[in-house]
C-alpha cells in the first residue's frame, strides 16, 4: 500500500470514528431528553388531573369527570389516561368508575409504596412510556386540605393516575437528526479527501521520489534524478538534492578511479562506488603495511616468507607451492612447498619451461581444459598455476591446488588481489635480488670465480662454530704456483692470468659442495675439506697438483709453457684449534714446499712452526 494511500485511509477512519462517536453521544442525550420530556408531560397531565378532579370534588360535580378526563387525554397525545382509587377512598366512597377499579401490578404496586413507576416499551413500530404517578392526602395551604374529605391521614395515597405516552416520533425525529448530522458528515469526509487527495498527492509523489533515490544511492547509485510538481521549500529540497547527488557521483567515482590506478589489477565486482572505494582503501592499507613490513626484511628470503604468511593467513590457502625460477638457467628452486610435496613432475625443477605457466605467462586453471599442464602429476586435484615475473632474471610461479571445486572457485577470485601483493614485493625482491649479487661480486673474484679472501674471512666464523657444533674437520690446503713471476715476466700477464684460471678450474672440479676453494691472494689458493680423512686430503692435493702439473700452455710461436705448483696441508682441529691458525700452519707447510725445492706437497708439522710466531 502506498503512503498516501495510507494516510487517506487514517483521515477517513478518523473521520468515521469521528462521526460514529458524534451520532452515539446525539442519540443517547436524544432519548433521555425525550424520555425526560415526556415524564415531564405526564407529571403536568397527573397535577392537571389533580387539579381538576379536586375541582370537581369541591364543585361537586364529581359524576362529570369522565368527560373531564376524557379531554386532558385527547388534548395531550395520551394513549391512554386511567385512574385507580385507593382502598381508603373504595371504602369511603365506594369503587368509582370502571376505569378506576385497579388494573394491573404497576398500580398495585404505586398504591403500595406511594412511588411513582416509569416503563418503557420498546419495539420496531412505536416505544410506549408508561407512567403511574401517586395522588397523596396534602395540607397545603394552596390547595384544598385533602383531609376535609377523605378519611386518611396526611400523606397517605389516596390513588394514582396511569398514563401512556407514544414517544415513537422522538424517535422518528432523533433518527432523522442523526441521518442529516451522517449524511453532513460523510460529505465533509469526502470534501476532506478530496482536497486531501490534491494537496498531498504531489508531496507523496516527490517522497516516493525520494525514497527511491536514496534507495539507488544506498547501493551506491548516485545519479538519481529528483523532481517535484511542488514549488517553494519542496522545489529548493529537490535542488539541493540533485546538486548533493551530482557531486557525490563525480566525487565517488574520482575517488573510485583514482584508487583504482593504485592496484591496476584490483578485482572489483561491485557497482557501488563506495563500497568499491572502501575495499580498494582497505586493501592499500593493507598492502602498504606489508611493503613497509618487508621493506625491513634483509633478505630475499625473509621477503618471501612474507608472501607465504599472507597466502596462508590472508588468502587462507592451504595446499600451494612458491617457485623461485631463475630465467636465464631455466631451472627453479622450491621457497615453499605444501607438505614437501609438489603437484609438479619432479623434471620441471630442472626444466622451467616445462612449467606451462612460467612458460606461456599466463594463469594456468585446470577448469578450462581438461589435463590443461602435462607436468601436473595430481590429475585428481583442481589448481591454479601463475607466473609473475620479478626481472629478467628471476620469476615466481605460485601453484595452489585444491580438492574442491568450489574452493577453486574462490581462489580464482583473489588470483587479483594476490597479484597485487606479488607486485607490492617486486620492487624489494628485485633489491634484494641486487643486493645478494652485489655482495656476491665483492665476495668473488671476477677473474676466477672463487670466492675471495673478505669471503673467507666474513665466513670463518659461521664456519667454525659450525664446525664446533657439527664436530666437523677441515683439512685447509694452501696452494702457490712455483716461480709463477717468471711466468708474467717472460709471457706477459695474459699468459700468467691463463695460468692462474687454468688452477681455479681444477681446484673447482676437484672438491665436492662443502668444501671450498677461495682465491686467497695473487697465484695463491686456499682450499678447505669438510670432514677429509687424512688420506682422502692426500689424494685429493696429489690430484690437484698431478692434473696441474698435466697442464700444458700455449704461449705462442709454437711454444708450451709447463708449471708446477707447492701445496701446503694444515688440519682443523688436529694441527690447530682456529682455521686462522690451520691456514697459518698450511702456509707454514708451503713455505717449507718451497724451501725444499717446490711442486711438493707438504703436510704441517709442529716442529716446522717457530717458537715466538705463536697465535
Ligand atoms: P715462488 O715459487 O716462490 O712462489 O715464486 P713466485 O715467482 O711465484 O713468487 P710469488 O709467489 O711471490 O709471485 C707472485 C707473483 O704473481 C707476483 C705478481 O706479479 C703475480 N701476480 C699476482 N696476481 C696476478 C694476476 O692476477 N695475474 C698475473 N698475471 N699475475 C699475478
Ligand atoms: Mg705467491
Ligand atoms: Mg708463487
Amino acid at each position: 500500500m502506498t503512503t498516501k494511500s495510507r494516510l487517506l485511509l487514517i483521515v477517513t477512519f478518523m473521520l468515521l470514528g469521528l462521526t460514529t462517536a458524534t451520532i452515539i453521544n446525539i442519540s443517547l442525550n436524544f432519548r433521555e431528553f425525550s424520555i425526560n420530556s415526556a415524564v415531564e408531560k405526564s407529571k403536568l397531565a397527573a397535577n392537571i388531573v389533580k387539579d381538576g378532579l379536586t375541582s370537581h370534588m369541591v364543585n361537586g360535580i364529581m359524576d362529570k369527570r369522565q368527560y373531564f378526563l376524557n379531554q386532558i387525554s385527547s388534548n395531550n397525545n395520551v394513549e391512554f389516561l386511567r385512574l385507580v382509587r385507593a382502598d381508603s377512598v373504595v371504602k369511603q366512597y365506594g369503587p368509582g368508575l370502571n376505569e378506576e377499579t385497579l388494573r394491573d401490578a404497576i398500580d398495585k404496586e404505586v398504591l403500595r409504596t406511594g412511588k411513582t413507576i416509569k416503563k418503557i416499551t420498546e419495539n420496531p413500530e412505536n416505544i410506549i412510556l408508561r407512567i403511574t404517578i401517586p395522588y397523596k392526602a396534602t395540607t397545603n395551604n394552596n390547595s384544598p386540605n385533602c383531609l376535609n374529605c377523605h378519611d386518611v391521614k396526611k400523606g397517605d395515597t389516596l390513588g394514582a393516575i396511569s398514563m401512556e405516552f407514544d414517544i415513537s416520533h422522538m424517535r422518528n425525529s432523533g433518527m432523522m437528526t442523526i441521518l442529516k448530522i451522517l449524511g453532513i458528515n460523510l460529505l465533509f469526509i469526502v470534501v476532506v479527501l478530496i482536497l486531501m487527495n490534491y494537496y498531498v498527492a504531489p508531496y507523496m509523489k516527490l517522497f516516493s521520489n525520494m525514497q527511491e533515490g536514496v534507495k539507488k544511492a544506498y547501493s551506491g547509485d548516485f545519479t538519481h534524478n529528483f523532481s517535484s510538481s511542488v514549488g517553494g521549500d519542496a522545489k529548493k529540497v529537490v535542488n539541493q538534492m540533485n546538486s548533493l547527488f551530482g557531486k557525490m557521483q563525480e566525487t565517488f567515482g574520482d575517488i573510485k578511479y583514482n584508487l583504482a590506478t593504485f592496484i591496476p589489477q584490483g578485482g572489483m565486482s561491485s557497482t557501488d562506488p563506495l563500497q568499491e572505494a572502501k575495499t580498494i582503501i582497505n586493501e592499500l592499507s593493507d598492502i602498504y603495511k606489508f611493503k613497509k613490513t618487508i621493506e625491513l626484511d634483509a633478505s630475499k628470503d625473509a621477503v618471501y616468507s612474507r608472501v607465504v604468511d599472507i597466502l596462508k593467513i590472508k588468502y587462507n590457502l592451504d595446499r600451494f607451492s612458491l617457485y623461485e625460477v631463475n630465467n636465464t638457467q631455466h631451472n627453479r628452486k622450491p621457497i615453499y612447498t605444501h607438505n614437501g610435496d609438489s603437484i609438479c613432475l619432479e623434471y620441471v625443477d630442472e626444466d622451467s619451461t616445462q612449467c606451462r605457466a612460467h612458460r606461456t605467462k599466463t594463469d594456468v586453471i585446470s577448469s578450462e581444459f581438461i589435463n590443461l599442464c602435462q607436468s601436473c602429476k595430481a590429475n585428481n586435484l583442481h589448481y591454479i598455476c601463475i607466473s609473475f615475473t620479478i626481472n629478467s632474471e628471476y620469476s615466481l610461479v605460485l601453484s595452489i591446488s585444491t580438492e574442491d571445486s568450489d574452493e577453486l572457485n574462490r581462489i580464482q577470485t583473489q588470483i587479483a588481489s594476490i597479484k597485487n601483493y606479488l607486485e607490492a614485493a617486486k620492487p624489494v625482491i628485485e633489491s634484494r635480488i641486487l643486493m645478494d649479487k652485489l655482495r656476491d661480486t665483492s665476495l668473488r673474484d671476477g677473474m676466477t670465480g672463487l670466492y675471495n679472501r673478505r669471503f673467507l674471512e666474513e665466513i670463518i666464523d659461521k664456519i667454525m662454530s659450525q664446525a664446533d657444533r657439527n664436530k666437523e674437520t677441515y683439512s685447509v690446503m694452501m696452494l702457490d704456483v712455483d716461480f709463477f713471476k717468471m711466468v708474467n715476466d717472460t709471457y706477459g700477464h695474459d699468459v700468467g692470468d691463463k695460468v692462474i684460471v687454468a688452477l681455479s678450474k681444477i681446484l673447482k672440479e676437484s672438491i665436492r659442495e662443502a668444501d671450498l676453494a677461495i682465491r686467497y691472494g695473487g697465484e695463491e689458493f686456499v682450499v678447505m675439506l669438510n670432514n677429509a680423512t687424512d688420506e682422502g686430503t692426500m689424494k685429493i692435493a696429489k690430484n690437484i697438483h698431478s692434473a696441474f702439473g698435466a697442464l700444458s700452455f700455449d704461449v705462442g710461436n709454437s711454444e708450451t709453457l709447463k708449471k708446477t705448483i707447492s701445496i701446503g696441508i694444515a688440519k682443523f682441529p688436529t694441527d690447530g684449534d682456529t682455521i686462522w691458525k690451520c691456514i697459518k700452519y698450511a702456509d707454514t707447510a708451503l713455505y717449507e714446499a718451497k724451501n725444499t725445492g717446490r711442486n711438493k706437497i707438504v703436510e704441517f708439522k709442529a716442529e716446522m712452526f717457530k717458537s715466538g710466531e705463536e697465535f
